[in-house]
């Protein structure tokens, strides 16, 4: 019998079990159990007769269009010993060159050859071409069950991307504790390089038996085609992709009867893409969760009735607290502090004993983002605290007028950050994209904001873009809205 002490032991299980069926669909290519079971015991021998010594670090910038390839090479670097460093292909090439300076890596497969360019790189492969080599597979039972498996990056969303490495222990407690049985296949775009892709995607099937589908490339009228021929039952979306999908034209020709739960989560969830989903498909079960590449501090998610509570992330766990800026526990409804949270096993950013110490303290998790608890319990969240704007020596969350911006039935996507001010130290200014079809002025939206916000919320300055800023994970690049901005705004004094 198979020992279960890593997930890729875990693998087996499933393909004993579950052989014929259908874990990774691609699109461009399916895999069943057993294959990908087969196919990571093949290059992880090749991996080990090409000299990768445990703990080495494999390098995976493999873009979403191999998703069956990315499980394979995942699951062959776990077999081999190695340490997997999955990069999205769609940063540019500094971020990606950043990525492989930390995580120094000696071995690669990828399917996009320029990219590793200049990397000293003891072996490099393509998606198309892994080394195999049966009779090299190191001896599973003598890997090291406390080892390291990955380092994935966060999304950069508010500085450089830092490499959180998780566990073999941590991908463990996945498989002891999902049980997906109600949902027998899923549907996502999420790029399965980050922490919701590649350990919600890649590792859900030997999970919860369930067969993960990935669009090879989003976009949203695709997706609706997915819908409709792949029959998920489960559809993950950030909130940016439900956005697109709602603005669809003949959105609601598509049959969606199949689908009975659509999750969402990485960045805030505008309240009407909640309204306008349920308006458009009543029988689905909607739910949204927060987490973050540190976490394994027990993600919270709503119900399917806190879904419909605007910002709430479902109830604060017994592991997270709030916390104010003297590190004071807050307990009262309504006051806004940091969001820590508790975890046993502590991850840690890979050679960076700095960051770590400052994020990971005692078995919290500083995560930097701020809520309160509201009246029910619920925990409603606030933002960033990086992205908090001091306006006159008041503290303004960016969330809560993105919110309001939000409200606007023209608005698409809306991003507000602080821009300098000589006399307020920040102003407030703000960035959307308008829906298509619909038409409104920068004069228009302010003063509409006008009606929902205290006067010292409304953006003085904004701007409507063609195109917002997002990053491979769909969430909206702040910084670099703040150049463009602080100009703008300048412009705008200039001129009064
Ligand atoms: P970086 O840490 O590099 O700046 P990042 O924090 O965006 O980037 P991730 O770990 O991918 O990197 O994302 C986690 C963050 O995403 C959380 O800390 C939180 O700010 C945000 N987030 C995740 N889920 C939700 C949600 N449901 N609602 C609001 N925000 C969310
Ligand atoms: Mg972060």
């Amino acid at each position: 019998m198979t020992q279960v002490r890593r997930i890729s032991d875990a693998l087996k299980v499933r393909a004993k079990h579950q052989c014929d069926e259908i874990a990774h669909d691609g699109i461009n290519r399916q895999i069943t159990y057993a294959e990908w079971d087969r196919e990571a015991d093949e290059i992880g021998g090749g991996l080990a007769a090409a000299g990768l010594q445990p703990g080495d670090r494999v390098f995976l910038p493999i873009s979403n269009a191999h998703a069956v390839e990315m499980a394979i090479a995942v699951f062959a670097v776990f077999r081999a010993g190695g340490i997997a460093c999955p990069i999205n292909t769609r940063l540019n090439a500094k971020e990606i060159a950043d990525f492989a300076e930390l995580t120094t890596p000696r071995w690669c497969i990828t399917d996009v050859s320029d990219i590793v360019a200049g990397l000293d790189l003891a072996g490099c492969w393509t998606v198309a071409d892994m080394p195999r080599d049966l009779t090299s597979l190191p001896d599973q039972a003598a890997l090291d069950p406390q080892a390291d498996a990955e380092i994935l990056g966060t999304s950069g969303t508010t500085g450089k991307i830092k490499g959180v490495v998780v566990s073999h222990p941590d991908l463990m407690k996945g498989v002891t504790g999902t049980n997906m049985d109600r949902s027998r296949s899923t549907l996502s775009a999420l790029p399965l390089t980050g922490s919701g892709g590649n350990l919600g995607i890649v590792m859900l099937p030997v999970r919860g038996g369930a067969t993960a589908i990935t669009q090879p490339k989003f976009d949203p009228k695709g997706f609706l085609d997915l819908v409709r021929e792949k029959r998920p039952n489960l559809v993950y979306l950030v909130p940016t992709m439900l956005r697109l999908i709602l603005d669809q034209p003949n959105v609601a020709d598509y049959d969606f009867k199949g689908v009975r739960y659509l999750m969402t989560g990485t960045a805030p969830l505008p309240h009407d893409s909640v309204k306008r989903a349920l308006d458009l498909w009543p029988h689905v079960r909607m739910r949204n969760s927060y987490g973050m590449s540190e976490g394994g501090i027990g993600v919270s998610t709503t119900s399917v009735e806190q879904v419909l509570k605007p910002g709430c992330v479902g109830k604060l766990p017994e592991h997270m607290q709030l916390r104010d800026e003297h590190g004071k526990i807050v307990t009262q409804p309504g006051v806004v502090g940091e969001i820590y949270g508790y975890q046993k096993h502590p991850r840690r950013y890979w050679n960076d004993p700095e960051a770590t110490a400052a994020s990971f303290v005692g078995g919290w998790t500083k995560t930097g983002d701020l809520g309160y608890v509201d009246e029910d319990g619920d925990l409603i969240m606030a933002g960033r605290s990086k992205e908090l704007i001091i306006r006159g020596g008041y503290n303004i969350t960016p969330l809560e007028i993105e919110t309001a911006l939000h409200l606007h039935p023209a608005v698409q996507q809306a991003a507000v950050v602080g821009v300098d001010h000589d006399v307020l130290g920040e102003d407030i200014a703000a960035a959307v994209t308008l829906r298509p079809g619909q038409t409104a002025d920068e004069a228009e939206i302010i003063q509409f904001c006008r009606l929902h916000l205290a006067d010292n919320k409304v953006p003085r300055t904004l701007v409507i873009l063609d195109i917002m800023p997002l990053n491979p994970n769909g969430k909206i690049l702040k910084k670099e809205l703040v150049e463009p901005l602080t100009a703008a705004a300048r412009a705008r004094r200039k001129a009064a």
